[in-house]
C-alpha cells in the first residue's frame, strides 16, 4: 500500500529525528520546493479573490487566548502556557483567529471594506499525544492555509458560496479527489460557546449554502464556536479526514467587540467566517504524496526537468540549457554521471516530469530531446521552443 511516510523518505521530501521530537518533521529541499510552489499558488489564488495577507506571531499572551475562549474550551489540545514572570505568561497558539480578530480591530472599519478577507499561511501548535503522531498527517507544529472573512450578516451566503468556488479551484489545481461534503453540527456532551439563536442562524446559513450539494450531517463535529462545512478526503488506507473547511462564528466578534460603521452611521457587529482552502501544509502533503504516488503535477514537482548530456562533450550546452530553465523559473538539475539508461531510470524513480537529453546532434543544432514522465518522447526541439513548452507545462493553473 502507498504510504506517504515511505514515499517521503524515498523521494527525500521530509524527515524527522527523535532529537527534535515526535510530530515535528522537517521539510527537506525537495519537499520544501513542492510546498513553496503550492504556497505561492494559494497566495496568488487568494490575492486574485480579494484577500489581504498578513503575518502574525505563533505565540501570544495568555490573556489573548482567555478572551478568545481557547483556554476555556480547547486547553486540552494546547501546550501548557509558558511563564516568563509572575504576570507574563505566553501561549503557543492553537489557531490564528485571535490574532486576525486583532488585525480587524487595529483600526475602525466601515461597511465599505466588507467582506474584509484576512489571510495568512501561519504557524500554530497542537499538543497531540505521541501515540497518534505519524509522518505529516498528524503533527504538533502546523502551518495552516487560513483566512478570516469579516462580513455583514447579509453577505454571508454569497461569501460562503464564493469560498466553495475557491476550494473547488484549489482542489482541481492540486489534483484533490474529495470524498464528500459534511455539515458539522453540535453534539451532546460537549462544550460550545454562544447562544441558541446564533447557532440556529449559523446552521441555517450553512445549510442554505449546501443546497444542491450532496452532503452528510455530522453531529458532534462542529467547532466549539460554530457549525462548519467540512470537505472530506480519504488517505490511501481509506481513512477519512477533513481537508477544507468553512466555519461561521458569531461568538468571536462579540468577545473581541468587533464592529463596523454601516451606511447609516450605526455601529454593527460583523460575522467572522473561518475558512481554509486546503487545510495545513502538513496534512495536505500527506494526502497529495499518496494521491499522486509521489508523481506531483508539473507545477509543484520538486524538480521539473533534469538535463542529461549524453557524455562530457555536451556538458556545456546542457549546463546552458539548465541555466535558461533556472532563469525561466523552472526547478532543474543536470545529471552527467553514469549511463544514459541509468540516469533516465533514476529520473523516473524520482517522478521527475521531464528529462531533456542533449546528444551530439542536439548540441550541434541547438536542440534538446524531451521525454515525459509517462515515457512519451517528443521530437528534438530548438532549446527556446523546449523552454516555452516546459514553462507552459509548469505554470500553476490559475485560470
Ligand atoms: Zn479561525
Amino acid at each position: 500500500m502507498i504510504d506517504h511516510r515511505r514515499l517521503g523518505r524515498e523521494l527525500d521530501l521530509f524527515a524527522s529525528d527523535p532529537l527534535s521530537g515526535a510530530g515535528l518533521p522537517f521539510w527537506l529541499p525537495a519537499g520544501a520546493a513542492a510546498r513553496h510552489a503550492v504556497e505561492e499558488y494559494l497566495r496568488e489564488l487568494e490575492r486574485r479573490a480579494g484577500y489581504q495577507h498578513v503575518h502574525t506571531p505563533p505565540l501570544g499572551r495568555r490573556e489573548l487566548f482567555d478572551l478568545s475562549g481557547h483556554l476555556g474550551y480547547f486547553a486540552g489540545d494546547m501546550f501548557p502556557p509558558m511563564r516568563l514572570s509572575a504576570d507574563d505568561e505566553f501561549v503557543l497558539r492553537p489557531a490564528l483567529c485571535p490574532h486576525h480578530a486583532l488585525v480587524y480591530r487595529a483600526r475602525g472599519r466601515s461597511y465599505r471594506e466588507l467582506p474584509l478577507r484576512v489571510a495568512e499561511l501561519g504557524g500554530m501548535y497542537r499538543a497531540e499525544r505521541s501515540g497518534v503522531l505519524g509522518g505529516l498527517s498528524r503533527v504538533r507544529a502546523i502551518s495552516l492555509n487560513d483566512a478570516h472573512n469579516f462580513c455583514a450578516l447579509e453577505q454571508v451566503g454569497a461569501e460562503v458560496a464564493e469560498i466553495l468556488g475557491l476550494i473547488g479551484a484549489a482542489h482541481a489545481a492540486l489534483g484533490v479527489r474529495i470524498a464528500g461534503y459534511r455539515l458539522s453540527l453540535r453534539g451532546p456532551g460537549e462544550k460550545y460557546v454562544g447562544d441558541e439563536e446564533q447557532w440556529h442562524r449559523a446552521e441555517d446559513l450553512l445549510r442554505a449554502a449546501l443546497a444542491g450539494i450532496d452532503h452528510t450531517e455530522a453531529p458532534g463535529e462542529a467547532a466549539f464556536y460554530g457549525p462548519k462545512i467540512d470537505i472530506q478526503v480519504r488517505d490511501a488506507a481509506g481513512r477519512e479526514f477533513t481537508l477544507s473547511t468553512i466555519q461561521l462564528d458569531f461568538d468571536k466578534p462579540e468577545r473581541f467587540d468587533l464592529s463596523y460603521v454601516d451606511a447609516g452611521g450605526a455601529r454593527r457587529r460583523p460575522v467572522m467566517v473561518h475558512r481554509s482552502l486546503v487545510g495545513s501544509m502538513e496534512r495536505l502533503f500527506a494526502y497529495l504524496i499518496e494521491e499522486h504516488a509521489g508523481a506531483f503535477p508539473v507545477w509543484y514537482a520538486p524538480v521539473q526537468v533534469v538535463v542529461l548530456p549524453l557524455d562530457d562533450r555536451q556538458g556545456g550546452p546542457a549546463a546552458e540549457f539548465a541555466r535558461d530553465c533556472v532563469h525561466a523559473g523552472l526547478r532543474v538539475e543536470v545529471d552527467g554521471a553514469g549511463s544514459l539508461g541509468a540516469r533516465i531510470r533514476d529520473a523516473a524513480r524520482r517522478r521527475i516530469p521531464y528529462v531533456a537529453v542533449v546528444g551530439p546532434r542536439e548540441a550541434a543544432e541547438g536542440r534538446v530531446s524531451l521525454r515525459q514522465r509517462d515515457g512519451r518522447l517528443l521530437d528534438p526541439l530548438p532549446t527556446s521552443a523546449a523552454l516555452d513548452l516546459l514553462t507552459a507545462a509548469a505554470r500553476p493553473p490559475l485560470g
